[in-house]
Parts: C-alpha cells; structure tokens; sequence
C-alpha cells in the first residue's frame, strides 16, 4: 500500500510539473500566438479599409482631373491671356470660372499669367480673393508652365485651406501664356474618417500628415523633422504659415509581421496596427490605423481563460486524483478488514473443527458407555427380576403346600368319612377342599400374572380388582409381620388409567416397604387410602415406621439404592415402580408423615368406567 501511495505522490508530482510548465508556456507563448492571431484578423479588416479609403480619394480625385485642361482650352480664357489687363474680359472670364466651380462643386478656380500672378479666380468677388496673387512658387504652377499638367495638395496661403490643385498650361501656338488651376475641397472626405473605427490619415512623402479624422495630428510628421525636409516644404510653401511638428511616435513590428506604431498623447501612449500604401499619382501615402488595445485585450483574455481552463482542468484532475486516491485507501482498509476477518474466520473454524471432532469423540464414547450402562442395567434388572422371582416361588410353594397338605388331610379324611357313611362330614370335607384348591387357583393366577410381559396394554382399570390381587400377594408377608393392612378406598368404584399387572406389582412393592420399616416396631398398621382429586385418582401408602431421612430422599428412587442389609433388599422396588407410574403417566413420592412414619403418594389419571356389555 505504500508503495502505491508513492507511486501516486510520484505520479501528482509529475503531473503538477506538466501543469506548471503548460502554464507557463501557455502565459509566455499563448499570449503572442493569440495577439498575432488577434492581429491578423485585424490586419485583413484594416486591409479592407485602407482599400476602401484609397479607391474613394482616388476616385475624387479623378473626376476633377481632366477639368484644367477643358478649362485651358477656352477660348475666352486663351484671349484674356493674350490680352490680360483687358477689364471686360477679366470680368467675363471670373464669372466664367465662378459659374464653373459653382457648377463642379469645386473649391477653386483660378487662372494665372506666365509670371505667376493669379489674373482671374473664381473667388474674385470674395473677401478672401486669389488675384493678385502670386503662386509662382507652386510646383503645379512650375509643372503647367513646363507643359506638363499638375497636380500638388497643400493649404493655401491666401484661403488657409487644405486642398488638392491640378493645374494645366492654356498653350496658343505652341507658347505657353498661362496656367488654369483648379483647387478641390478634400475636407468632406477627410469628415468622413472622423468617429470611425480606424485613424485614416494622409501624409505626404516627407511624412507629415496632411489629412486626418483627428484634427490634433494634422501637419504633426511621422518621420523626423530633419532641415532638409523642413527645406523642401518651405519651397514649395505646402503648409503655407501652418506650425510643423513632431509626432512622439516610435515605430515597431509585431513578430516580423505587423507594423506597429506607438503615439504618445497628453501622456498616454497608444499602439497602432498599421497599413499603408502610397498613391504614387496623387503623390501622398494613405494609412489606417488600428488600434490595438482590443486586439490585445481580447489576447490577453484568451490567455487569461486558456490559463483559467487548465487551472479548472488541474483542479479537477487534483480532485478526482484525490478521490481515486481515497477511494484506493478504504478499499485498501477494507481488503485488509476482509482477510483479518477470513483468517480469524479460518482460526475459529479450525477450533471449532477441534472442538467438533473433540465433542464427536466424547459422544461416541459416551454412547458407548450408556450403551454399556444399558446393557448393565438391563443384566441387573434381569437378575433383581430373576431373585424377585426366587423370593416369590419360595413364597408361593410355601403357600401352595400348607392348602396341599390340609387338601390331603381333608380327601383323606372324607374317604373314611364315606366308608363310614357320614356324607354329611364327607360333604363338608369336599366344599373346604374346594375353597383351599380355590385359593390354589387365586395364587397361581398371580404367578401368571408376573409371567406375563411387562407391555401390557394401558386403559381403564379398576382399583377395587387390582387392590384385591395385592391383598393376596402381600397376605403372607403381612401375617408373618404381625402388621395390619387398613384399606379406605373411599366412594367406589375408582377407575384410573394403568396396567393393572403392573399397578399391582407397584403397590406390593410400596406395601412390602411398609412392612418391612414397621416390622420390628410395636404399632405395625399400614394404611392404604384412595380418593378421587379431580381428573386425578390419589392413592397412599402411610406406616408408622422411622420415616425416609431426609439425607437419603432424594436417592431411594435410584436404582439399586438400598439401605436393607446383604440378601434382604435389591435396592430395585422403587425404581421399577417409579418407572411403572411414569410409564402410566402418573407420579409417586416420598414424603415423611407429620405424625411419623413414610408416606408414598401415588398419583394417577381417572379413567372413564368400562360398563360390564363393553368389557365383554
Ligand atoms: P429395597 O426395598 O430392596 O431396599 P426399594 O427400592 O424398595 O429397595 O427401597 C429403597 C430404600 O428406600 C429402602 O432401602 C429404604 O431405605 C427406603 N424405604 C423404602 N420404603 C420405605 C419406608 N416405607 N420407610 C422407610 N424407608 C423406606
């Protein structure tokens, strides 16, 4: 994990470094690749312009251009030269030329004689009239009287206008008598330069501006006012008393590509995309200036939001580095959670696994070892069975040779008795024969009974029949004992739901206990009582005798518990019973009687009576 951690520091430090250097390269090369690309489109624009304000003045000047030489080919105008101090005709020739330029919306009109002096103008009746005056100074007055025509702009030093002149010579048989001058406005042109997007300015070939849509740069010159140049403008008077000066420009290029021009007013410089081109026959350059402070601007905000973007850019790959970098991380926990989890999981598994076989072992063993107990119990069970059976045929051959005895007796003194005749004695022989070989019967049919397989059926049995069948088990044992059994059944009959072999054999067993703790004592009364307690039939085995100490209460219902001596008790009576009541669904305790001696309470559940037709 710390090694991807590293990795991952390593891989934002290689990426913070990219960013840094794109940033970086983007502030220094962006911002000029975007200015340049910012400048073209304004070059291409300004190109437009620049075409557009040169075919406009061109055009102008065009139509005016021929005009001098229509002019110079008038007659009247040829006549007044050959005579120019004729007045009728100077007169005619002003309103000439004063109808002519109303006409032609020309500036000015004027003709002059070979010396330079101005003999008729169309400003003649004007304040500010041009004859009289000398021009000769003029290169288009020089050009004309060299017969070629000319054309020069310049402000005038007698109007104090700017203005463009062509001029042409009025030649008469090959000699040249005059010159025609036509001066045209170019300040409507120039006004409508004025509020547009660009500077549009004029200048002349010494580089002083002649037009402008800014009237503060006019006669202001580009190039420096050097005497030469400041020589060759006063010859010709171009800017007659107007003041030249200096323009605070600095001349510069933009990547090779754009000429730039920085002008410096009231303090405040501004830069100029430039484009020019030279009117080579009007003999000016015209330029349009753009400028750039928008070109540079919207660079610098394209810089600005390139710059912006990448910093998003960065941001967000920071955050997304550092989500993905937290989200690597509790993965990393989690994975790590995960096999802490699986191995103590596996470490639990493996003890449990232990403990598993442990448990399997101790089962097996155990099964084993009640199986053995089973099987003891059950050899034990068999042998108390076996002596219980013992101790009752002893009883019962003793019991069964005194009737047979008294039974021999009785024939044998009844053969007698009838050989002497006395039938009547015979008779009364017979009948007690009968009875003894009846109590014969009654013994053996108890001994059947305990033949019999313990898995009797249960059901309704009557405690009257069962209580007659224990009476002549125990009749034996209890005459022997001297001990005296007090039956109170209560109201009869009692029905309860048992097996009345088995009922008995639990009785016999509680009565023989009884017999057995009161036997060397002197009041040797056992009571046997029943009542009926609801759905339940109450019955009570009640001596006299030392009671049950309570030391051993809770182990005479074990089996094999015992505290008769050697060949007297097996310890088994009360264990069989107590399995017997359960086995019919009832109870038996121990408990010891206020007044003394042991008292067994049997509890068993009533059943419904069987009528004499169904048992049948
Ligand atoms: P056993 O009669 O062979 O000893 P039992 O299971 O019938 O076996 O009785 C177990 C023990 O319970 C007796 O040894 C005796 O200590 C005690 N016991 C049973 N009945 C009485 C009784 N009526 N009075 C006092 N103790 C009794």
């Amino acid at each position: 994990m710390a090694l991807t951690w590293l990795s991952a520091r390593w891989r934002l430090v290689a990426l913070g470094t990219m960013f840094c250097t794109l940033a970086t390269a983007i502030a220094v090369f962006g911002g000029s690749f975007a200015t340049r690309a910012y400048l073209d489109q304004a070059a291409s624009r300004v190109q437009t312009t620049l075409r557009l304000a040169v075919a406009v003045l061109d055009g102008h000047m065009k139509r005016f251009e021929p005009l001098p030489a229509l002019i110079a080919d008038n007659d009247d105008i040829k006549e007044l030269l050959a005579d120019p101090e004729n007045p009728e005709l100077r007169l005619h020739g002003n309103r000439y030329l004063k109808e002519i330029n109303a006409q032609l919306k020309s500036s000015d009109i004027y003709v002059m004689t070979p010396d330079g002096n101005t003999i008729i103008a169309s400003n003649y009746d004007q304040p500010v009239s041009f004859i009289g005056e000398n021009f000769s100074y003029r290169p288009y007055f020089q050009e004309a009287m060299e017969g070629r025509p000319g054309r020069f702009f310049a402000l005038g030093t007698t109007s104090f206008k700017r203005g463009y002149y062509f001029s042409a010579p009025v030649t008469v048989e090959g000699s040249i008598l005059g010159v025609v001058v036509f001066k045209i406005d170019i300040e409507p042109i120039e006004a409508s330069w004025k509020g547009a997007e660009y500077e549009i300015i004029v200048y002349d070939p010494e580089g002083i501006i002649f037009m402008s849509g800014r009237p503060e740069w006019l006669y202001g010159s580009l190039q420096p006012l050097t005497p030469e140049r400041l020589a060759r403008t006063a010859e010709s008077r171009r800017y007659a008393n107007a003041t030249l000066r200096e323009l605070p420009v600095t001349w510069g290029y933009f990547q090779q590509a754009h000429q730039l021009l920085n002008i410096t007013e009231s303090g405040k410089r501004t830069e100029y995309l430039v484009l020019a081109e030279s009117m080579e026959d009007a003999g000016w350059t015209i330029s349009v200036l753009f400028d750039t402070s928008s070109a540079r601007a919207q660079a610098l905000t394209s810089t600005a939001v390139a710059l912006l973007l990448l910093g998003l850019a960065a941001l967000g790959g920071f955050m997304l580095w550092q989500r993905r970098a937290r989200l690597a991380e509790r993965l990393e926990l989690q994975r790590t959670a995960r096999e802490e989890l699986e191995r103590r999981v596996e470490e639990r598994t493996a003890d449990l696994a232990l403990v598993n076989r442990r448990l399997e072992t101790e089962v097996a063993e155990r099964r084993a070892a009640e199986k053995q107990l089973r099987k003891t119990q059950s050899d034990l069970l068999q042998a108390g069975k076996l002596a219980a059976l013992g101790q009752m045929s002893a009883a019962l051959s003793h019991e069964f040779n005194q009737p047979l005895g008294a039974v021999k007796n009785y024939a044998d003194s009844a053969l007698l008795l009838v050989d002497r005749g006395r039938v009547a004695e015979a008779r009364d022989n017979l009948l007690r024969i009968s009875a003894l070989t009846d109590r014969m019967a009654s013994l053996s049919r108890h001994l059947r009974n305990f033949a019999r397989k313990p898995n009797e059926k249960l059901g309704p049995v009557l405690l009257d029949e069962v209580v007659g069948g224990v009476l002549e088990i125990v009749d034996g044992r209890l005459k022997a004992a001297e001990a005296r059994l007090a039956i109170d059944l209560g109201p009869r009959p009692l029905w309860v739901h048992a097996g009345a072999v088995r009922l008995q054999q639990v009785l016999v067993n509680l009565i023989s206990n009884a017999v057995d703790a009161v036997e060397t004592l002197p009041e040797r009364v056992i009571d046997l009582a029943a009542r009926v307690d609801g759905d339940k039939v109450t019955m009570t085995v009640r001596d006299r005798g030392p009671g049950v100490p309570p030391s051993i209460a809770e182990r005479i219902f074990d089996p094999f518990f015992t505290t008769k001596g050697v060949g007297k008790g097996l310890g088994l009576g009360l264990s069989i019973s107590y399995n017997i009541v359960k086995d019919f669904g009832g109870e038996l305790e121990a408990t010891n009687h206020p007044d003394g001696g042991a008292s067994f309470t049997l509890r068993l559940n009533a059943a419904r009576p069987v009528t004499h037709e169904a048992a049948e």
